[in-house]
């Protein structure tokens, strides 16, 4: 973007703000002129009318006007509280500062010794039936510049709100006029917006008549300008990003009626129609010269594993080759396992790829791929990061997508083959978030599960029925069933969790099931013991596997039938679906016990009983993302999720759907999309994403 030289300046250019207080801004991001007219109040306070003292309410934020009666400190030592006296003549406030420093109390004396005629604004309190405002803003009552709405800011260490206010109104003194609009007058028309300018001044300087309310629930038209922008910008991205996509050359993989056929035909079971929709989908857009861009979606255990490998196979035939990424070693462990099994009827090679192999069958396996001696490769996302070659690689697929993110997909797609693309998650999202985190891919869905699956029963077990727990545990053993215990991160840290568990396997096999075989399955195991104990469970040789989270994603152990979960408060409630779903996939009837920890409140209660009432995975997930928000539902981190600095695309639903409107007319136009506005576009992905030359 073009940015006027002004506005791109660092807050040190304006009058009154030198080294030290521009590095206080920087903590709340705030690096130039600019980003500082961006900063926008968290809050505003209404001091457009004056309260008498006699009418103050207890909660309420208010001006007052009055004389100082008397300044001091009460109290000793560390409990010091200094106090102001009030009067105006009809009542008595007292303000008070619990933490302050000594030039706080200078100030206050040499600015406003008894008989000063000053105001206070903040929040009133009652006391013993007085009213007092803790931590106020005082001024002198004839220089009271800022009287009318009054916006509140984030703030940092050593930044009052005063300073802030005076810092923002001499940027916009200075560089309002730099504040250029972007988005084409035509399109803040369609929508009846406010343009940056009119927009950005009026949410630092509200007109006195402005409801506040509205200004504090952020439902003004000036902060739907905001949001708006950045949707827009966005979703203008998206379409970029789509079109380059759709520009990008990939070798169709033909249909070959036989070996994907057999094997559909060999398999013990019927794939349910949403399976055969999805390869339907899948298969065509293979057949194109573009390459695919999709994303499989299917609640635990709707099988997406089999739709991944009859997909894979058809590269196969072609005489070309496919990989499947992992999340976790585990999983790929599973699926390499998996693979193999299938691939003894299919006849096809299959590798396994992952980061702690050793250096010669790293090697081997290699040159193996670089020669197309494999035409299937499994692994954990070492695949991306090593620089593996592929003799020519038709089909990458990605299961449990959301922990990778949107830049290891980039990364991916960056290895240079064009290959097809798909991936797969267990996520239901609902569509505003689908749209921010897979608004470049088409979406199949998977919404059965497979014939015959049972639903598996939920029950919530506080923990004074742990004894019951012990019982079930032993019944389910002594049916022929086998049994998951799953303990959850505690304390951050993997390193305390693994303790936890094996701690628990140790009580178990000692003192409680001394005659049962007990697996210990967690983080800290080595990867060749994890592989055994795995083996072991599937083989029934192991009855109680005690695990921590690293089953989480897609282990698939049909014998399994009884899953405790302890401490289930401390997970998810999506997480706790995904763990119940390694249960149940076999015939047997399936439980899962959720273990409530001690002493744990009503609303965690509730929460989990969510799980007991419903086995919908699209419900929990809907529920789950209510309760924590995106980011902690997709675990921030790996989400994915843009950075967006005013809009929030779950709430502001309507303004999504505003952007998404508008970017497909001015993308549909010749022209539409070029110079200043593909900038703006440019430079919001390189921000939101924090990476550049995307977009
Ligand atoms: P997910 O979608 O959670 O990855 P999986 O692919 O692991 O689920 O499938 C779960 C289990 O269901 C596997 O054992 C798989 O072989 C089996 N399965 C897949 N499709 C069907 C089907 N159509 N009918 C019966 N079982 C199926
Ligand atoms: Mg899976």
């Amino acid at each position: 973007m073009h940015l006027d030289p002004h506005a791109a300046a660092p807050l040190t250019a304006l009058e009154g703000i030198g080294a030290k207080t521009a590095g206080r801004f920087r903590s709340l991001g705030v690096k130039s002129i600019q980003d500082l007219l961006f900063l926008l109040p968290r809050a505003y306070e209404d001091r457009t009318a004056l309260k008498s003292i006699s009418e103050l309410v207890p909660g309420r934020v208010s001006v007052v006007r009055g004389e100082v009666f008397s300044l001091g400190e009460k109290g000793f030592r560390r409990s010091k509280v200094l106090e102001v006296l009030l009067t105006d003549g009809r009542g008595l406030l007292v303000l008070k500062w619990f933490h302050y420093g000594k030039w706080l109390k200078e100030n206050l004396e040499r600015r406003f010794p008894p008989g000063t005629d000053v105001l206070a604004s903040g929040k009133v309190a009652f006391f013993a039936g007085k009213p007092e405002m803790h931590h106020p803003e005082v001024a002198p009552a004839q220089n009271w510049d800022d009287f009318g709405i009054i916006p509140l800011y984030p703030l940092a260490e050593g930044l009052g709100q005063r300073l802030v206010r005076k810092a923002v109104s001499s940027a916009l003194e200075r560089c309002r006029k730099s504040l250029k609009e972007w988005i084409p007058a035509k399109v803040l028309g369609d929508w009846n917006l406010p343009d940056l300018e009119t927009s950005v001044a009026a949410l630092h300087g509200p007109p006195p008549d402005q409801d506040i309310e509205a200004l504090n629930e952020g439902q003004t038209p000036w902060h739907d300008r905001m949001r708006f922008g950045e949707l827009l910008a966005f979703q203008l991205g998206l379409l970029l990003r789509k079109r380059d996509l759709s520009l990008q050359r990939s070798r169709p993989v033909p249909y070959t009626a036989s070996l994907a056929d057999e094997f559909i035909s060999g398999l013990p079971f019927q794939l349910s129609g949403s399976q055969k929709r999805a390869l339907d989908e899948i298969g065509r857009d293979m057949e194109r010269e573009t390459p695919m861009h999709r994303l499989l979606q299917g609640d635990v255990g709707s099988g997406k594993t089999v739709v991944a490998y009859i997909a894979m196979l058809r590269a196969a035939a072609a005489g070309r080759q496919g990989i499947l990424m992992a999340p976790t070693e585990v999983l790929a462990r599973q699926h390499y396992r998996t693979f193999l099994e299938w691939s003894e009827k299919t006849g096809i090679k299959v590798g396994f790829f992952t980061g702690n192999m050793g250096k010669n069958p790293r090697q081997e396996l290699r040159e193996r791929t670089e020669r197309g001696d494999v035409s299937l490769i499994v692994g954990t996302h070492a695949l991306i990061q090593e620089d593996v070659l592929f003799k020519d690689l038709a089909l990458a697929v990605v299961d449990e997508q959301h922990r990778f993110g949107v830049l290891q997909r980039m990364a991916l797609k960056e290895k240079g083959e064009c290959p097809h693309f798909l991936v797969m998650t267990a996520t239901p999202i609902p569509r505003s978030l689908a749209m921010v985190l897979y608004g470049d891919l088409d979406i199949s869905i998977i919404d059965e599960l497979p014939a015959g699956r049972k639903p598996v029963k939920t029950i919530l077990f506080e923990d004074s029925d742990r004894a019951r727990m012990y019982l079930r545990v032993a019944n389910e053993v002594r049916g022929g069933g086998q049994v998951f215990i799953v303990y959850p991160l505690i304390e951050e840290s993997e390193k305390i969790e693994s303790l936890a568990a094996s701690a628990m396997a140790e009580k178990l096999r000692k003192n409680i099931f001394p005659n049962l075989e007990i697996g210990l399955l967690t983080g800290r195991v080595p990867s060749a013991e994890k592989e055994e104990t795995m083996a072991l469970f599937r083989s029934g040789k192991i009855q109680v596997l005690v695990a921590t989270t690293v089953i989480e994603v897609g282990i698939d152990v049909p014998d399994a039938s009884l899953m405790v979960i302890e401490n289930a408060e401390r997970f998810g409630l999506f997480q706790l679906h995904q763990l119940r779903g390694r249960v149940g996939r076999g015939q047997r009837e399936s439980t899962c016990i959720l273990m409530a920890g001690k002493n744990i409140g009503e609303d965690a209660i509730k929460r989990l009983r969510t799980l007991t009432a419903t086995n919908s995975g699209f419900r929990i997930a809907e529920e789950d993302l209510r309760m924590r928000g995106p980011g902690d539902f997709l675990g921030v981190r790996q989400s994915g999720l843009p950075c967006f600095r005013f809009a929030d695309p779950f709430r502001d639903g309507r303004l999504l759907g505003m952007a998404v409107d508008s970017a497909r007319k001015i993308f549909s136009e010749p022209g539409g999309l070029s110079g200043g506005l593909r900038d703006k576009v440019a430079d919001f992905w390189s921000t939101a994403f924090n990476v550049s030359g995307s977009g």
